[in-house]
């Protein structure tokens, strides 16, 4: 079971949670990332951002 989280917003690829694995990475404004855009970023504009909180949220 899969469920549609949002569109990355760089690539606009569709980011799902898979059986409670988001396949991308939360960011700010309910926006979603994924891992190769994620990668990108993190390469591009490095932060030292450590520690992921991958929430899963569930709406109804
Ligand atoms: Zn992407």
């Amino acid at each position: 079971m899969q469920e549609l989280i949002g569109a990355c917003v760089e690539c606009e690829k569709p980011v799902y949670c898979k059986e409670g694995f988001l396949d991308g990475v939360l960011i700010e404004n309910h926006r979603v990332l994924c891992f190769p855009c994620n990668d990108r970023r993190a390469a591009a504009a490095p932060t030292a951002k450590e520690g992921l909180h991958d929430r899963a949220k569930e709406t109804p």
